[in-house]
């Protein structure tokens, strides 16, 4: 050990001097040289450097309770650590704060038999809108009543945890009673298979915690003679205040802005590196390597706070912003979920061809989605549509006529024998076996996906970058090196081996 750490040392000693001895190579370095071309972009966007970035997000989250929720210390420091690479990069940063209404478990809710044996863990989730507090006391249960009215609890034991059923009112009602009766707790069980995930609504601010368990479980623990129980929950609900991260390129013509977003926040339940530590990984290497590319647009990048809690920094920033403003933001390229370990890769629908759910985006949008269905022809990749179901940060702009695209490598869905036979992977499984779960760490990825798409990220940002022409009429530039001419089909952009440009075929070029 000790005589290894010394030869390390030694290395690092000459490594340190690397650069001062050969200081012409370092102008050819990521960190110094202008990535003007798809090759250099290319070349400096890598796996390896996106994973470095979801790396220190799961170091974030291990460090913060497992979560990187905004509100959390958890999300902050994932705030933080994107600022500092994006000023060691170059690149103009903004943290826009913003408040907003939440409620975040602050550590795993405890419920335990304490009596009779077998004591131990009760599996169960807490209500949304929970207070907090560590009881343990005697179980009385509310039933057959279902505890809607303040009746029902005539009697009850003051100081005792109420155990009622799902059913006829709302869990709040239920609970509000159960506090005025005495009650310091309340387990609220289901009425149908399955496992109760229920809301208390934010208007509940009782300080009495709240929990729900199965139908099975409420039905047994109901039937247990002396049951003593200890509920612990440690929760906050109200306003918290979290950010948005901007960075623009010192560059480019700021009345024609390319944007390109994904949300930095995980949910309450895990750390989020898939979702969306992918995207907000795959567009952070991408923008430390695009500083110094001078094209002809603005670009601005977008690291979006509590998207999880209904986006609400996006809608922030967008309803924050003038009609000209909105104005000079030539289109938005969304990325949330981009490295699904069964993967489908899904391009957003534009032109509305697969006419289903949501219409077109604004006009511009089909355009977008030509782009990138252009990028995976020309890697030898399958896609496939998927609906502007307003479920991303894309929302927000549609909503205003901004044209929106991106990609997606799917969520909670189920992935179908057709999909299994294009992209492999397992039929009859979520795209993410670990959507909105504790499992969604540094290990929940496909790597060749997340490779694919990062280089997809880079693609699209340099193309828009030089032109958005296609999308908005701006004139722009070819993509230095980029072949031009091509395919003929007004969109189409090229890619080194590909066999078109960024550019349509009519576009006057601005020198
Ligand atoms: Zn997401």
């Amino acid at each position: 050990m000790r005589r290894r750490f010394v030869m390390l040392s030694v290395l690092a000693l000459v490594l340190s001097l690397t650069p001062v001895v050969a200081a012409g190579a370092s102008v050819n370095s990521c960190d110094t040289r202008v990535n003007n071309t798809y090759k250099k972009l290319l070349e400096c966007v890598t796996l390896d450097g996106a994973r470095e970035h979801q790396a220190a997000f799961q170091t974030i989250a291990d460090a913060n309770g497992g979560i990187r929720t905004s509100g959390t210390p958890g999300y902050d420091d994932s705030v933080a650590y994107v600022v500092e690479k994006l000023n060691a990069a170059g690149l103009n940063v903004m943290v826009q704060p913003f408040d907003f209404q939440t409620f975040i478990t602050l550590s795993p809710t405890v419920l335990e038999q304490v009596a009779p044996p077998p004591v131990g863990p009760v599996v169960n989730r807490t209500m949304s809108y929970s207070g907090s507090g560590d009881v343990t006391a005697a179980v009385s249960t509310v039933s057959p009543i279902t505890g809607c009215n303040a009746g029902d609890f005539a009697g009850f034991p003051s100081g005792n945890i109420a155990l009622i059923s799902r059913g006829a009112c709302t869990f709040a009602l239920k609970a509000t009673n159960a506090y005025n009766a005495g009650a310091a707790a309340v387990i609220i069980y289901n009425n149908i298979p399955g496992q109760l995930n229920g809301t208390l609504g934010n208007s509940f601010t009782l300080n009495i915690g709240v929990t729900g368990v199965t139908q099975d479980v409420g039905q047994q623990l109901a039937a247990t003679p002396g049951l003593v129980m200890r509920l612990k929950t440690e929760t906050f609900r109200g306003v918290a205040t979290t950010y948005n991260v901007i960075a623009e390129t010192p560059w480019g013509n700021p009345n024609n802005v390319v944007m390109v977003g994904a949300h930095l926040d995980s949910v309450n339940a895990g750390p989020g590196i898939q979702d969306n530590g992918s995207g907000s990984a795959a567009i952070l290497e991408v923008a430390e390597n695009m500083a110094k590319t001078k094209g002809v647009n603005k670009v601005r990048f977008a690291w979006w706070g509590a998207e999880e809690s209904g986006l609400v920094g996006s809608t922030f920033y967008v309803n924050n912003l003038s009609q000209a403003q909105q104005d000079k933001i030539a289109l938005y390229l969304n990325f949330d979920m981009i490295g699904s370990p069964n993967h489908v890769f899904f391009v957003y629908d534009g032109d509305d061809s697969d006419a289903v759910g949501a219409g077109p985006g604004p006009a511009g949008s089909a355009q977008i989605e030509k782009l990138f269905e252009t990028y995976y022809a020309n890697t030898n990749n399958s896609w496939k549509g998927t609906d502007f179901s307003g479920r991303s940060d894309y929302g927000p702009f549609i909503a205003v006529g901004i044209p929106s695209g991106g990609l997606f490598t799917g969520a909670e869905g189920i992935k179908t024998d057709a999909e299994a036979a294009i992209w492999g992977g397992t039929a009859g499984d979520q795209y993410d076996p670990c959507y909105h779960l504790a499992c969604d760490t540094y290990d929940n990825i496909n790597l060749s996906a997340f490779d694919t798409n990062t280089d997809a990220v880079a693609f699209s940002t340099l193309t828009y970058a030089f032109s958005t022409y296609p999308v908005n009429g701006v004139p722009g530039k070819h993509v230095p090196g980029a072949p031009s001419g091509g395919s003929g089909n007004g969109s189409a952009a090229g890619y080194p081996g590909g066999d078109s440009s960024g550019l349509h075929d009519d576009e006057p070029v601005a020198e």
